[in-house]
């Protein structure tokens, strides 16, 4: 009977709830850091509706494991650069002062193109600063690879990991982009235990300008972006870093068709009655459909008279007047008079020079504009569709995700933080300590009982036993 007693009291003593001290039987929230690595992805020109006329079995899969929203608006002007500093920054263009992929000095009337303005400082580093030398300064560790701004120097530090992009790079190609992601996964972020990595792909971009946002070209290089997001999936899986890192998706801006064929007439400021280039100092034309102009002195009033009115889908605006919900007006480095074309048009100078197929720049409310965003990962919701947000919300997002605090911005983590599970160590019913201590007191009571209600039954049978032999 002894031995029959102590075997039933082992087997109690050795089950998880009775033996170990409380706490120590549920795994631990915070191994080490209790922050996951972030992965930023940008495909330039992703327009937010490119996924509804081609098949994307990856980003479909994405959206069914994380996040979805409707689409992202971007800021204005809506193109490349300012957009991705909006990106890594949190502000609004007028306030991070990167007004437009054109770098320019109106007295010695020098202008850089896009590639080259990756490597003027003084053009980025202009009061915001990007997210990468936030972290940075906070103790994380970031990279990026051929994200706009990643080249300049900001108040004396660089992304700490970076790679820019040769001047003559084929953006298109799958071959490279598989590589380049290799080292972001890879290296960057399994080798060398990076925090943040910003990645930033040329395309659909590029395919949408040469051929429109409705040519079969176009869906066959959303194709290739998806087979890359399956792709980068695969690459996190393959490293064990799925359960540790959070992927976002997004886009700079979309893309619309321009109307050619002479079934419009077309803007060209040369040929508008009382407008001359003689009363212009400085312009920055015939970069798609938005263009600035310096007026020379006291010809302001004068431009401004003749280009108002001038063609009904051109819009002139004094700097001062541009719609505030634009963002565009407040800052010395735009000029004194801001032109904006409606969807399908475009802003010449003295000839229509502009080719393209499709283009973007346009107010940020046309549909057209609009971009994708996605989200993936350890810290966000699965299978949840939410509303339209602004590419303003995604640093102030980043920042939260990455456990830094973020600079001033103009966005609010109250807008995305619905996309995010409840941090393991705040809410959830099993971290609760002092449910969690109900519970541990219950289960000990419980296995007692069941002690005791054994021994009553072993005693009782016992004595049966002795009695039917006696
Ligand atoms: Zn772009």
């Amino acid at each position: 009977m002894a031995r029959l007693c102590l075997a039933v009291l082992c087997l109690i003593a050795s089950s998880p709830c009775a033996a170990a001290p409380p706490g120590d039987e549920l795994p631990s929230v915070f191994t080490g850091s209790a922050r996951n690595k972030l992965l930023l992805i940008s495909f330039d020109g992703f327009r937010w509706d490119y996924d509804r006329d081609v098949e994307t079995p990856n980003l479909d899969k994405m959206a069914k494991d994380g996040v979805k929203a409707a689409y992202v608006t971007p800021p204005f002007l809506t193109i490349t650069s300012p957009s991705h500093f909006t990106m890594l920054s949190g502000r609004y263009v007028e306030n991070h002062g990167v007004i437009h992929n054109m770098w320019f000095n109106t007295t010695t009337q020098e202008k850089k193109q896009y590639y080259m303005t990756q490597f003027v400082d003084s053009y980025w580093d202009n009061g915001s600063l990007p997210i990468w030398i936030t972290a940075q300064r906070q103790g994380l560790k970031a990279g990026s690879l051929h994200f706009p701004g990643t080249a300049a120097t900001y108040k004396g530090e660089t992304v700490k990991v970076r790679q820019v992009e040769p001047r003559f790079y084929d953006h298109s190609n799958e071959t490279d982009w598989r590589l380049n992601i290799d080292k972001v996964i890879g290296e960057w972020f399994h080798q060398q235990d990076l925090d943040f990595v910003s990645l930033y792909i040329g395309e659909p971009d590029l395919v949408g300008h040469d051929f429109g946002p409705d040519s079969p070209e176009r869906r066959e290089m959303v194709q290739q972006v998806d087979r890359t997001v399956g792709y980068i999936r695969n690459k996190i899986q393959d490293h064990g870093l799925t359960d540790r890192l959070n992927i976002i998706i997004t886009s700079d801006h979309g893309m619309t068709t321009i109307l050619r064929d002479g079934l419009v007439k077309k803007i060209i400021l040369s040929k508008i009655p009382g407008f001359s280039f003689k009363d212009i100092k400085f312009q920055l034309l015939d970069y798609g459909p938005a263009g600035m102009l310096l007026p020379k002195e006291g010809m302001l009033e004068k431009v401004y008279q003749a280009l108002k009115g001038s063609h009904p889908h051109l819009h002139v605006y004094k700097k001062e007047e541009m719609p505030a919900r634009l963002h565009y007006s407040n800052h010395p480095r735009l000029l004194p008079i801001i032109l904006i074309a409606d969807p399908g048009y475009i802003v010449n100078g003295v000839l229509p020079l502009n080719s393209n197929k499709g283009e973007h720049g346009f107010d940020n409310e046309v549909m057209d504009m609009k971009a994708l965003f996605r989200a993936v990962g350890p810290d966000f919701h699965k299978d949840m569709m939410v509303d339209p947000l602004d590419l303003v919300e995604v640093y102030p997002l980043m920042c939260h995700l990455l456990g830094i605090n973020p600079e001033i911005n103009d966005g609010h983590l109250d807008n995305t933080k619905h996309m995010l599970v409840p941090k393991k160590n705040t809410g959830g019913e099993n971290n609760n300590p002092e449910k969690k201590n109900q519970m541990e007191v219950l289960i000990g009571l419980s296995a007692l009982m069941g002690f005791l209600v054994l021994v009553f039954i072993i005693t009782t049978s016992f004595n049966m036993w002795k009695r039917t032999r006696g």
